[in-house]
């Protein structure tokens, strides 16, 4: 955004409570890398160019790829500043920080999609001897007592985890309710190429149907390893994590799953082959059928024989619960009424409901791909379009942003 505020000459600053790329630094794992490839980590006006484009970056490497950024970009940071409080006035907004108070007349929202573990309410029923671990504290499996550990969610986080802390010698039980499953690899390509040459990815946020759903859909089960190894739930059953149903409730001490894991396979492998017959439409379509390997199924998930329904916590069998719940944004600073009663941001496309008010970082906010990294780039040039005009006078009504 700032990249793009500044193409335009349009005056501004960036307010960041830590360093440059905070949430790399401090609120990832140890092994993480992205799940999405090398060739794919660009932003505006800039682009992975190491030896490996078909890589993942590490963690660190992230850390660099954001930070070297802001140095060519000459972007005007403020780092160690942390914003308590936006308010509307009449001539824009004030911005309370721990450093000072600023004005201005019109605010980016960058503040991230993933600030908070969303935790289940449920949580409040586990036993005090166990020890619950969200992702954003999360940093390697040496933190964890030795015994069972339970993970809760079964999207890239969870199943990443479960993998980890399995290989680290802790039995692992994972609780699966909806999920994204994916191949790493997909006739002989990366299946991020395919979702991208196909155009899935540039699918705009008003051509989609349901768009509230598009927008709180679990991540894929994927994983970046050099290896391009698929991460399923076939792979983690066959290397002895135990799957179980959704965590239904924590009642008296004792874990309750749903049943009806079956089905919940068989949706997951449907989306997935569905998924799959559109990129065969796709290659067929556009000549591509020569440059890839033919179309392939996969195996259906297996459900085990029986699954089990229940898990006494207080057994001493599970001593650490890893909640893979998923995250949401923070906006306990925002003194702007915008916020629905579900704590989401109003928008449309990132135009808030607030004049000069706009956001950036968020779940398919312009585009499917607006979740990732490189999906940053489009949504940045279309709202500073409309920034721009809101600036001069001519953008017209908040909630125009199309
Ligand atoms: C576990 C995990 C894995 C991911 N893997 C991938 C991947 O493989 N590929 C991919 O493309 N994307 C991935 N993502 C999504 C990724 O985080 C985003 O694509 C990218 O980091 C979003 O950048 P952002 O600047 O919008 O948000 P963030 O990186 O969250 O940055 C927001 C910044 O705002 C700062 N901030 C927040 N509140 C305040 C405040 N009140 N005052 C001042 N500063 C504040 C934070 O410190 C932070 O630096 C992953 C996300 C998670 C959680």
């Amino acid at each position: 955004m700032s990249r793009c505020l500044s193409e335009r000459s349009i005056d501004h600053v960036g307010l960041e409570r830590g360093e440059v790329a905070n949430s790399w630094r401090r609120e990832r794992w140890d092994s993480l890398r992205l799940l999405t490839p090398n060739w794919q980590s660009r932003l505006p006006g800039y682009r992975y160019e190491g030896a490996d484009p078909d890589g993942f970056m590490t963690v660190a490497e992230v850390v660099d790829f954001v930070a070297h950024y802001a140095v060519v970009t000459d972007a005007p940071v403020r780092t160690h500043t942390t914003v308590t409080s936006v308010r509307q006035t009449d001539q824009g907004y004030h911005v309370a920080t721990d450093t000072g108070d600023l004005r201005c007349r019109s605010v980016v929202i960058a503040s991230g999609a993933c600030n908070l573990p969303n935790v289940p309410p449920l949580r409040q029923g586990v036993p005090a001897s166990i020890q619950c671990v969200t992702p954003l504290d999360y940093r390697n499996p040496d933190q964890l007592p030795d015994g069972g550990v339970l993970v809760v969610g079964a999207s890239a986080t969870g199943v990443q985890l479960a993998d980890e802390i399995h290989r680290s010698g802790r039995p692992v039980t994972l609780s699966v309710g909806e999920h994204v499953r994916l191949p790493r690899t997909y006739r002989g390509r990366d299946v991020l190429w395919w979702m991208d040459a196909s155009g899935i990815w540039n699918q705009r946020y008003d051509e989609i149907d349901d768009l509230t759903r598009a927008r709180g859909l679990p991540s894929p089960q994927l994983v970046g390893t050099p290896e391009r190894t698929t991460l399923d739930l076939n792979a983690l059953g066959a290397a002895g994590v135990e799957i179980v149903g959704r965590l239904a409730a924590v009642r008296d001490g004792r874990a309750l799953f749903s049943g009806g894991l079956r089905n919940q396979f068989a949706l997951a492998d449907l989306k997935m082959n569905r998924l799959l017959d559109t990129f065969d439409d796709w290659a067929r379509e556009h000549a591509h059928d020569v440059d890839t390997a033919p179309p392939e199924r996969f195996e259906p998930t297996r459900a085990p024989a029986s699954s089990r329904l229940h898990l006494d916590l207080g057994s001493g069998e599970i001593r650490s619960i890893i909640w893979a719940t998923g995250f949401r944004p923070d906006y306990s600073w925002l003194d702007v009424p915008v916020l629905d009663h579900k704590g989401r941001l109003r928008h449309d496309g990132g135009v808030v409901d607030a004049p000069g008010l706009y956001a950036i970082g968020l779940p398919v906010l312009r585009r499917r791909k607006s979740t990732f990294i490189h999906g940053a780039e489009d949504d940045a040039r279309d709202l500073v379009d409309h920034l721009a005009r809101y600036l001069d006078g001519s953008a017209g009504e908040p909630q125009s942003a199309r």
